[in-house]
């Protein structure tokens, strides 16, 4: 559906749709997924105007990023374990939890004594102090706002592992794309906030961003790429595209994919 609306979002705007794969977190994807997902959209006639990207395959970018952040004292080491960090929240008497993650409680910052012989593990973004609330306006969800430090704390660029944070892929790939709008499932809103200083950070222009409501299953759970791909029908991708437009509050629309795509462009808002 995010694809469908970022679609209709580019096509009303006069604009270019671009695929990109956002396949960082490799271990977890599914092989073969991805084509799957590009033969899907195809058959709903959503074809991305450039080449498509892998963010698996730009690593090389994601390291130039970081190595700035790293020169300019805007990322660090980190060495902490699960345990350690628990730790350390618990002897500070804080228990600040989101999203079942723990805030970072900055025991490896520079000022409080880095790794203290710990090997590193991960990079960090240092959440600046200013601005202490980050500002933005989402095109449907109107205007929000979040600590990044206090809810959030010095998340990830790089992890343990050697995979590459979702936030410093996205904001790199934004940037080296051109993107001016962002049209993505609402679960990912609460990201923005992170992306924006990364973007500030690195001298990267901030894009829009339209949050969309996300396909929930029978069960009322999240689709995920993976079984939400496998839950469209191939061989009427008509009523798979009227499924969900009626999410996004378009009129039904019957004829070919052609023009029930055509019939929803010009239905879109055409402001912002
Ligand atoms: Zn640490």
């Amino acid at each position: 559906m995010a694809a469908l609306a970022s679609w209709l979002d580019a096509r009303a705007h006069g604009g270019r749709w671009i695929v990109r794969l956002e396949d960082v977190d490799t271990p977890r994807c599914v092989p073969g997924a991805d084509h799957l997902i590009l033969r899907q959209l195809a058959a709903c006639g959503l074809v991305s105007d450039e080449p498509v990207v892998w963010q698996s395959q730009r690593g090389v970018l994601y390291q130039q990023a970081l190595d700035r952040l790293i020169a300019s004292g805007q990322a660090y080491p980190c060495g902490c374990s699960r345990k350690d960090i628990e730790a350390a929240l618990q002897a500070q008497g804080l228990q600040r939890e989101r999203h079942h993650a723990a805030v970072y409680p900055g025991t490896c910052r520079p000022e409080n004594g880095g790794l203290q012989g710990k090997s590193p593990r991960a990079w960090r973004f240092a959440v600046p102090p200013e601005p202490a609330l980050v500002n933005w306006t989402d095109l449907r969800l109107g205007p929000k706002t979040q600590n990044v430090a206090t809810e959030v704390g010095d998340f990830i660029l790089k992890r343990a592992d050697g995979l590459w944070a979702y936030q410093l892929a996205v904001v790199v790939d934004d940037a080296a794309q051109g993107i001016s709008h962002v049209v993505r499932g609402e679960d990912l809103a609460d990201n923005t906030p992170r992306q924006i200083l990364l973007q500030q950070a690195l001298g990267l222009p901030t894009p829009r961003y339209r949050h969309t409501p996300l396909v929930l299953g029978m069960n009322g759970e999240k689709l995920s790429k993976q079984n939400g791909a496998q839950a469209l029908d191939l061989a009427d991708p008509v009523s798979t595209l009227n499924r969900a437009a009626a999410r996004l509050s378009l009129p039904a629309a019957a004829g070919g994919v052609a023009d029930v795509l055509q019939r929803w462009t010009a239905s879109w808002p055409h402001g912002d």
